[in-house]
């Protein structure tokens, strides 16, 4: 094979591109998705097939193409970028979904019956003060229970529900009047109902658990303002937000 300057002047075979080119006859004409081709080497009909210029019709598809004159190859490139096809919705989001619109019900409360009494009371307060925040705690925590957690937190959740510790419960309920207790476990309450939506919704494990926390306590520091839970837990908050935002 000739090696001068072929570059540009590469005669290629028709039925590469039958997919995405249409000619018609003599005076041939090259449609590139129905837009006509102009090259400085016209297409030429020999013994039956149609040779047309590879550089210009590659070109015109999008790809790059390269003539090594050492190995006489010719390496026509195209970087394919996928259109993201339409996905179902994840079976996780379908059912926060679900939740919020079938499912909005009371959590089921166990333990004693002060204990009970105060998430009652705790969650006629969100009801009043921010009802948003009350739907939240409806519709993504099943259980709200008492437990000895034993690791020095008041609460803790996962997608079965909300526990309470029993030794800090009765330590507040002594410290505290019993408005204050109630505010402050409507906060909490909305601090663990974050986690469990974070999960729901599949942002749990998009952010960091620092992130995690931030965000919890910060939805904490909201109600807890807003429903008037004492002041020395309020600082406290605070302080979490900005532990978790600059670890
Ligand atoms: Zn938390």
């Amino acid at each position: 094979m000739k090696r001068k300057s072929l570059a540009i002047t590469i005669l290629v075979l028709v039925l590469v591109f039958a997919s995405s080119l249409a000619y018609a006859g003599r005076g041939i004409t090259i449609l590139v998705n129905g837009v006509p081709l102009q090259s400085s080497v016209p297409p030429q009909e020999i013994n039956g097939t149609v040779l047309v210029p590879l550089r210009a019709v590659s070109e015109a598809l999008g790809c790059q193409v390269n003539w090594n004159a050492v190995t006489n190859t010719v390496t026509i490139t195209k970087s394919i970028i996928q259109t993201p096809q339409p996905q179902q919705i994840p079976a996780f989001a379908q059912g926060a979904v679900n939740r919020w619109s079938e499912n909005i019900k009371e959590p089921l409360i166990n333990g004693p019956k002060d204990f009970v009494g105060v998430i009652q009371q705790a969650l006629t307060l969100l009801a009043k003060n921010d009802y948003h925040t009350f739907l939240n705690v409806e519709a993504f925590v099943p259980t709200i229970i008492m437990a000895d957690l034993n690791n020095g937190s008041a609460a803790s959740s996962g997608l079965a529900g909300v526990q309470f510790d029993r030794k800090t419960f009765y330590e507040v309920c002594k410290g505290y009047t019993s408005q204050e207790v109630t505010a402050l476990y409507a906060a909490l309450l909305a601090h663990e109902a974050a986690h469990i939506q974070l999960h729901s919704i599949g942002l749990h494990d998009v952010v960091s658990e620092n992130d995690r926390e931030a965000i919890c306590y910060l939805v904490e520091l909201r109600i807890a303002r807003k429903v008037g839970a004492p002041r020395q837990q309020i600082t406290f908050m605070q302080q979490q937000v900005k532990k978790y935002i600059n670890p």
